[in-house]
Parts: structure tokens; C-alpha cells; sequence
């Protein structure tokens, strides 16, 4: 890509040093990383601004062939800088411009066994991995496990959600990265399936410093998982062993965990297998006095490059759903057809056709259309005529999980994959949804590249639910275009309590699932029933959304993905507020760039993106007092403030600052979005 300038200056070899350290600090000198070995033990510690933000932390790793924790000392250390420009048109910004510093140590075992770690630290990012060079006549190794931690100040609240078990829920498809967070908890509380916690990871540390107003957040996330590794994730807390002196231990220390045995239904390996010389994936800490830095973070792109290059231009955009509202009932040609129109209707650019496709409708290739003259070509040629494109749903599986909704055992397998998408490509689809994954083994992130491989080959984006985090993806991969891996919109429609929680989560979302990929999350319902028809029923209950109609204009803006899925229904265009649907005409899913204004996860959340030359600033409050918000906006350097509010009357008018600030209140379950020109 010729818009990527990478400058490394000539490397710096430092003198070994005696005491067996080394430091590397951020361009503004405010983030210092310092590596250590002491008794044969690598560790690393974080400071910002000189607070301890990750106190002492194991470094190393083990392999079937070598044990790189222990008996090691430094043996050389290298020094660089990057200053890098990048583009990217499906994430939070578009023009990124990274900068920072490298230090490469090698470690050596007193058999001469080497391992290198590698820290690049930017103002408000660290990244780094472990580099293993080919050494004798070994080619290749498993990674078994790693000793890598984060071990945090005692008093640390944390905002997580915990791995699942394996092979439980819906058709066995777990684990999938959708449960539910726990936020502002203790470090001693234990993860609801004791299997540790998904990235990304949120800590804050607030009132533990010799200043008690000082804070820190810190997001601990990974990068850069391809074909050549599995995905993991973080253990529980456990006491740090680096702590010996201390008489009481606590658990303040998260160490890096890989997949569990029993993912995908056993097959495939939970240890990493590497060729060498060979990578670790990137694992990256983000941070800072706010969560400024962590919202508008770039660190999973920083680090990972393009892994092919693509033929074809993918246009991103909005789509139609009628799964989210209808279900398995909708997915028949008639009911198709009313969400075409809905997408015409609106000017958005896609359909999704969600599952049972292959059995309901059936196509006209094959013979197993139902019927001809409403088979899923026709379908495809109905929408393309109405000016709208297609996404169509697959399962991934296979035999890693019990799903009968087809179609099934055309994504596993490469022969039928290639045979399929060609076919897809043929009658002018446009992307592929696949869902319902098999975990984070090595296995199943293969699995995941050769979808993406494959699809491009056939001009189709692909968006993935059922799934893991994506992790960097959005760079490397030109056809991606989103993942689920969150407890998405479905679950407004499967109960009640995340009806009730909505809001909270929607405070979540930005500044920890969405700030590290896109999140295909399926939003903004104008629905308040979450039924066909939209109405209450006397005598059983139906989910009920506690969030406004302006709520939702304001969650279009603060989830990310570049081709969204709204959860709005045909009757919407009857029964909701004329002002909200006019906006969801025109809310653009690309942005250029994002800005963190204020709030606390889990009771609100003041964001702003800005497409082109339009900013969109966002406000939900969660909390269940009314929010009282003084927006500088001086900063916008905007003539025309329009203010979206009101809730379920939604109005829509000039808004007018004294000195530069808007005064604004907000009530609870309500939101509001400011644009600004
Ligand atoms: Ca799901």
C-alpha cells in the first residue's frame, strides 16, 4: 500500500547491562515500559505520568522443546523508532499516524536457548510479542503456555466478561463472546465460569494512589491472531508470584490463557503450533488518566498489515434485517420481499437473509427451490432491482456444534466453500454472514482466514456472528467487514432483563467490545415491542425496550461497523417518530475520526465521530438519574448545531451554546445526538 511509510531508524545495539534491565519510553516521555530479569525470571512494569499502572509482570513463555521462563538473562538490546501513516475505511478513524518507540531484548538460557520480546510504545499504547528464532534443527514447536502477565495495583476495579465454557449453550456453540459484564468489580471476584475473562480487558485504578484523585484506566486487549496462532484470552486473578515478600497475598495478576481442550467439540489442538522462526500474536495495553485514549485507541491496526490484497472494491453501508424482529418465521420469499422494500424505502444499500434460506426458499440452481418463481435468485434479481444488494447467511459448521439451521457444512469444508461462493458470486451476492464458530483454537482461526480468503477471491465481504473478537482484522483482512462477538440486539428480542440492561451496556460497548474491532451488534430498534406487530398483549408479556426512539439515533452512532444492520421493521415507517426515521435515512457507518468526550461505563456515555466534514456526537445516560451534561463544544469550531432530543417525540432544532457550551439534560434510558457542520 503505498499510503504506508515505514521509517525504522538503524538500530541502536545498547551495552548488556549489569543489573539485567532495559527501559523504553513513549515519544512524549509520559509511558515508560521497563523489562527485567532477576533469578533467571523475565518481568516487565508500566508506569504513566509515574504511576505504577502494571506493577511487576512475568514474561516468558513455554514449548514442547524449551522452557523460557526461568534461567534467563538479557543478551542483547536493540532500540528503533516507527513513525508509520496508515489508512483505514472500516474502523474508527481514517489517517493514522503511528508513532513509537521499539526496543527488541533477547533473552538467552545458559544453554543458549533464545527467546526475544519486543515492546513498541506509543503515547497511550504498548504492543508487544515474543519472537522465536529457528535454533538447531528444530523447525517447529507448540506453544504449551505462556507465563505473560498483568499483574494490577491492589484497590483496581475491573470492567469484564468472563470466557465460557465449552460446548454449553444454544446447539453446544459456545464459547462465543457473548456474556454478560460485570462492571466496577473487585479483582477477588471470580469469573462465572472460572475460566478467566475475553478481551478486551478494562481496569481502573481510582483512590489507590499517594494522590487520591490521580486515576488510571488501562485496556488489556491482543492483536494480529491469524492462521498462525490461536486466540487467547485472561486467566482469573491470581496472587502475584513476584509478590513473595508480601504476607497477605491478593489476586491482582491476569495471566494470558489459550483455548480450552473441549473448544470445537475437541478437534484441533489447544496449544499454539508455530513454524520457526515464528510470532506470538500482539497483546496490547492501552491507557491513560481518562478513557479518552482507550475509546479512540488504534493500537489492534498499529501493528498488523494487510495479509492479501483485494481485486475488488467492497462498499459498505446500511442494511435490513428481518430476522432480528421476525425470526425464523420471515425467512420466506414474501417476507423477504416487505425488507427489501423497507431498505429501498430507506436508501440503504443491503438485505440480510438470515438462516433457513436453503430449506425455506431453496435455490433455483439446484432444484431445491420450493418454488421457482420464489427462489433465492429471484429473491437477489426482486432486490437488485430495487436498487438493493445482498447478504446471505451461512453456519459454519460442520461438526463442532449441533446447528440444524442451514445452511450447514458449506463453510468447513474448502472444495464445497469454493464451489458455494462461486455460485454466490454468480447470482450477485454481495457479502456473507457466517455464524456459529467453534472457539479460539489455532483450528477455527484458520478457519476464519480462509473464509475471508476465499470470499475474496469472489468479490464477497463477510461478517462473522457466533464468533471471537476480532483482532486487527479490519487492516488485514480487506474484505472483513464486522463480528459479532458481543451480547448483541438478539437478546433484546430473547428476554426481558437485557431489555432492562440496554442502556447500561450501550455504556459498555464503546469504550471496551467496540474499541478494539467492529461490533456487528444489530441496533437501533424503533420497535418499543419487541414483536411483529409492535403492540403490547393483554395477557402475556412482551420484551419491552425502556430505551427512547432518540436513544437509539444516538447508539447508530456510538456502535461501530461499517455495514450496519438496523433492527428496524416495515412498520417503523408507519409507527415511529418521522424525525428518527429521517435520520436513519441518512446516518452514514464509515467514520474519519472519533473523540472520547465523557462518561463512566455502565451510566453514560458522551461520544463523538465524525464522517467527512459532519460531526455526530452522541449522549445516552444509563443512570437512573437525570444527566445534567455542560458540552464544551468550542472544539467543533461548527456554524451549524443541529440537536436531536426528546425521546420517544422526538424534536429536531438549532441548538444554541452560551459561550461555547451547551447545557443539556438527559433522562435516564434517553439519548441525544448533536450534528454539527
Ligand atoms: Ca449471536
Amino acid at each position: 500500500m503505498k499510503t504506508q511509510i515505514l521509517l525504522l531508524a538503524a538500530f541502536i545495539t545498547l551495552p548488556l547491562l549489569a543489573n539485567d534491565n532495559a527501559t523504553v519510553s513513549s515519544p512524549d516521555g509520559k509511558l515508560e515500559v521497563k523489562l527485567n530479569v532477576s533469578n533467571g525470571q523475565p518481568f516487565y512494569c508500566v508506569t504513566y505520568d509515574g504511576l505504577n499502572a502494571i506493577n511487576n509482570s512475568l514474561l516468558g513463555l513455554t514449548t514442547n522443546e524449551q522452557d523460557f521462563t526461568q534461567d534467563l538473562s538479557i543478551k542483547n538490546v536493540e532500540t528503533s523508532k516507527i513513525d508509520e501513516h496508515y489508512k483505514m475505511d472500516r474502523s474508527k478513524k481514517s489517517d493514522i499516524h503511528y508513532v513509537a518507540n521499539r526496543l527488541l531484548a533477547t533473552l538467552a538460557t545458559s544453554k543458549g536457548q533464545e527467546l526475544q520480546v519486543e515492546f513498541r510504545v506509543s503515547n497511550n499504547d504498548i504492543a508487544f510479542r515474543y519472537l522465536l528464532p529457528k535454533q538447531g534443527e528444530t523447525g517447529s514447536v507448540r506453544v504449551t503456555s505462556e507465563a505473560t502477565s498483568f499483574s494490577f495495583p491492589d484497590g483496581t476495579t475491573t470492567f469484564l466478561t468472563p470466557q465460557s465454557d465449552a460446548m454449553i449453550g444454544w446447539k453446544r456453540t459456545k464459547p462465543s463472546y457473548e456474556e454478560l459484564y460485570c462492571w466496577d468489580a473487585p479483582m477477588s471476584q471470580v469469573s462465572q465460569f472460572g475460566h478467566g475473562y475475553t478481551f478486551p480487558c478494562l481496569f481502573h485504578e481510582s483512590g489507590i494512589f499517594e494522590n487520591r484523585a490521580d486515576e488510571l484506566w488501562v485496556m488489556v486487549s491482543e492483536t494480529g491472531v491469524d492462521s498462525h496462532y490461536c486466540a487467547s484470552h485472561l486467566s482469573d486473578a491470581q496472587s502475584n508470584p513476584l509478590d513473595k515478600g508480601s504476607s497477605q497475598p491478593s489476586p491482582n495478576t491476569y495471566k494470558i490463557a489459550y483455548p480450552m481442550p473441549e473448544e470445537n467439540n475437541g478437534i484441533g489442538t489447544a496449544d499454539a503450533a508455530i513454524a520457526l522462526p515464528g510470532v506470538t500474536p500482539w497483546r496490547t495495553i492501552t491507557l491513560g488518566r481518562t478513557l479518552k485514549p482507550i475509546a479512540e485507541t488504534t493500537a489492534p491496526w498499529d501493528n498488523v498489515k494487510p495479509i492479501y490484497q483485494t481485486d475488488h472494491i467492497y462498499k459498505y453501508g446500511r442494511g435490513t434485517w428481518s430476522w432480528i424482529l421476525w425470526q425464523d418465521d420471515s425467512i420466506n420469499f414474501d417476507d423477504l420481499c416487505k425488507y427489501v422494500d423497507l431498505a429501498q424505502a430507506m436508501g440503504y444499500e443491503y438485505v440480510l437473509v438470515d438462516n433457513w434460506w436453503d430449506t425455506n426458499i431453496g435455490k433455483e440452481t439446484d432444484g431445491t427451490a420450493k418454488n421457482p418463481d420464489k427462489s433465492i435468485e429471484k429473491l437477489i434479481k426482486y432486490a437488485n432491482s430495487k436498487n438493493v444488494d445482498v447478504f446471505i447467511w451461512y453456519s459454519s459448521s460442520g461438526y463442532w456444534n449441533d446447528i440444524v439451521q442451514g445452511p450447514i457444512s458449506r463453510m468447513d469444508n474448502s472444495i464445497v466453500r469454493k464451489r458455494e461462493m462461486k455460485w454466490l458470486h454468480s447470482v450477485g451476492v454481495k457479502g456473507i454472514k457466517v455464524d456459529f464458530f467453534g472457539g479460539d483454537k489455532q483450528e477455527t482461526m484458520r478457519l476464519y482466514e480462509e473464509i475471508l480468503s476465499d470470499a475474496d477471491d469472489n468479490g464477497l465481504m463477510v461478517i462473522f456472528h457466533g464468533c471471537t473478537l476480532p483482532r486487527g482484522w479490519e487492516r488485514m483482512f480487506p474484505n472483513y467487514v464486522g463480528s459479532e462477538a458481543v451480547l448483541a440486539s438478539e437478546n433484546l428480542i430473547f428476554g426481558q432483563m437485557h431489555c432492562d440492561l440496554e442502556a447500561a451496556h450501550a455504556t459498555l460497548h464503546p469504550v471496551l467490545r467496540n474499541a478494539v474491532g467492529c461490533m456487528e451488534f444489530g441496533g437501533s430498534f424503533q420497535n418499543k415491542y419487541m414483536n411483529r406487530d409492535n403492540k403490547p398483549r393483554e395477557n402475556r408479556h412482551v420484551n419491552t425496550r425502556l430505551t427512547t426512539s432518540t436513544f437509539s439515533l444516538a447508539t447508530a452512532i456510538l456502535y461501530q461497523n461499517p455495514i450496519q444492520n438496523f433492527a428496524l421493521a416495515p412498520n417503523n415507517l408507519e409507527d415511529a417518530p418521522k424525525i428518527s426515521m429521517d435520520f436513519m435515512r441518512e446516518v452514514p457507518t464509515t467514520w474519519d475520526e472519533v473523540r472520547f468526550i465523557d462518561g463512566y461505563p455502565g451510566k453514560f456515555l458522551v461520544m463523538a465521530r465524525r464522517h467527512g466534514d459532519t460531526w455526530y456526537l452522541a449522549a445516552i445516560n444509563a443512570d437512573t438519574q437525570m444527566l445534567k451534561l455542560n458540552l464544551d463544544l468550542r472544539w467543533l469550531n461548527a456554524s451549524n448545531l443541529t440537536l436531536y432530543s426528546g425521546g420517544d417525540n422526538p424534536s429536531v432544532k438549532p441548538l444554541k451554546l452560551k459561550k461555547g457550551i451547551a447545557q443539556l439534560t438527559l433522562p435516564s434510558n434517553d439519548g441525544l445526538v448533536i450534528m454539527a457542520k
